[in-house]
This record gives C-alpha cells, structure tokens and sequence, in this order.
C-alpha cells in the first residue's frame, strides 16, 4: 500500500505565558514531518533568541516593505509589536507535503482561518488566569507593562475559543503534550489528507 500525504496548515494559540513555545517545541521534535513557519517581527529579540530561527527580526521600515510587497499570509499587531506569517514560508512547503506550523496570535489565526479553511486550528488555554499570571512573571523577560498589556490580551484572545478546532488546557506538561501529539497524528490520517493507492498483491 502507498500512502501520499498533502501538507497540513497547523495553526497555534493561546496566551502569552501559557507554554505554547514548549510545547511546540516538544512536537516538533517528536514529529520531524512539521516545520515551523519562522515569523517576522519588529518586536526586538529577546535573550537567547536567534535571528532567522525564532523570528525574522526586522526594522519598522523592512516590515512596512514587505507590506507592500504583500509578502505575508497575515499580519498584526500584539503587545504593541508587529508580526507577520510570510508567504515563503508557507505556501511552497505545504504545496510539497510538508506540515507547516504557525505559532501565532488570534488576530492572525482568524484571518489564516479565512484564507485557508482545511488549517487544523488548536488553542492552548491555562489553568487560570491567576496561574497564567504566575507563568508570565516566572519568565522574567517581560516588564511590568509588558505583563499587564499580555494579561489583558489574554482575558481578549480567550474568547475567540470558539472559532478554533481544538482545545487544550496546558495544566500538566506532558498531558497537554501528548493531547497536541494525538490531534496531529489523527488529522494526518484524515482521507482529505491522504491519497491512498492500495496494491494487487
Ligand atoms: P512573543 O513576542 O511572545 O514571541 O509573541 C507574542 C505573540 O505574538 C504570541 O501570541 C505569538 O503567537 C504571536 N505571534 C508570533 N508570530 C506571529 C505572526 O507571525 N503573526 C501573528 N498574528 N502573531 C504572531
């Protein structure tokens, strides 16, 4: 039997804070079939971060260019920065049967919902708000502005629950991780998804 597999759109959400960039990382590496849609942004790196491997890091001036250009997928703007799905990370990959990730906000998910309906789309809620809050000052990158502004986006971003696919609550790591794994794995057997040409013998 031969299977031919599409590429899958995967798009994330959930709160800052909530552990969304762990779990991703988790499932990508237990899935090598998933590659991650590097974002650009105007939001300066953080510590730790990579140029062109967490965020294309660009200047206001570069990201109004690929504006312009109509270079991306989507695009808005969180916690006072902007951020944006480019094309080229996306369409050839998918067209190629590669399963292509987006870790991205609510604003963006809505309007990659539109452009492309079959996207599997999975939002990643906390606990609570109060532990949500406790994630976000254990991290220390943030200020106390930045703190406020996300927990407020948050209270926002929840209730766009409903236009998503699946839900999960990030209460136990490797419980939330293994949930993400299964809905993955089911959605790659979709028949939508797989062409299957069975053999004589
Ligand atoms: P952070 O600054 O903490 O890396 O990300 C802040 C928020 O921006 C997160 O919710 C993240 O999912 C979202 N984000 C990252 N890249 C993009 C993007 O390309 N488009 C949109 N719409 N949101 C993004």
């Amino acid at each position: 039997m031969k299977e031919h597999l599409t590429g899958m759109l995967l798009v994330i959400s959930g709160p800052s804070g909530v552990g969304k960039g762990t779990m991703v990382k988790r499932l990508m590496d237990s899935d090598p079939s998933i590659v991650f849609s590097v974002s650009a942004t105007t939001r300066a790196p953080r510590e730790g971060e990579v140029n062109h491997q967490h965020y294309h890091f660009v200047t206001e001036a570069e990201y109004d260019q690929l504006l312009e250009k109509d270079a991306f997928l989507e695009h808005a703007e969180v916690h006072a920065h902007r951020y944006g799905t480019l094309k080229s990370e996306v369409e050839e990959r998918i067209a190629r049967g590669q399963n292509v990730l987006l870790d991205i906000d609510t604003q963006g998910a809505l309007q990659v919902m539109e452009k492309a309906p079959e996207a599997v789309s999975i939002f990643i809620l906390p606990p609570s708000f109060q532990e949500l809050e406790r994630r976000l000052r254990g991290r220390q990158t943030e200020t106390e502005a930045d703190i406020q502004r996300r927990l407020a986006n948050a209270r926002h971003e929840v209730k766009q629950l409903p236009r998503y696919t699946y839900a999960l609550v990030n209460d136990d790591l490797d419980r939330a991780c293994e949930a993400l794994e299964c809905i993955v794995k089911a959605e790659k057997q979709k028949t939508t998804r797989l062409s299957i040409e069975l053999e004589e013998k």
